[in-house]
């Protein structure tokens, strides 16, 4: 599970960015269209949940963004070469 450091939403109605900062902690946006819960528990999102910008900070997040240049893994693709075994028919002619 990621750690949550900040567990806020912003509301594309109204424009208002909530913080919940504790488990309990439910807070409204100005409009009532969105809400947020859990704190740093877990994230909740109530409301009418139409559109809501994310903007939550999560441990494995911030990690990411230090690392630079691209690792390029070499895929080798294994080519399979089919071998088709020909069982041949013995006709026994008795
Ligand atoms: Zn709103």
């Amino acid at each position: 599970m990621n750690k949550i450091i900040t567990n806020k939403a912003q509301c594309t109605k109204c424009g208002d960015i909530i913080e919940s900062r504790h488990r309990h902690d439910f807070v409204w946006c100005k409009c009532g269209a969105l809400a947020v819960d859990g704190g740093r528990d877990y994230l909740k999102r109530s409301g009418d949940i139409d559109g809501y910008i994310e903007l939550s900070v999560t441990e494995p997040a911030i990690v990411s963004e230090s690392k630079q240049g691209s690792e390029l893994k070499d895929d080798r693709r294994a080519a399979n070469t089919g071998r088709k075994k020909r069982n041949q028919a013995r006709k026994s002619t008795t």
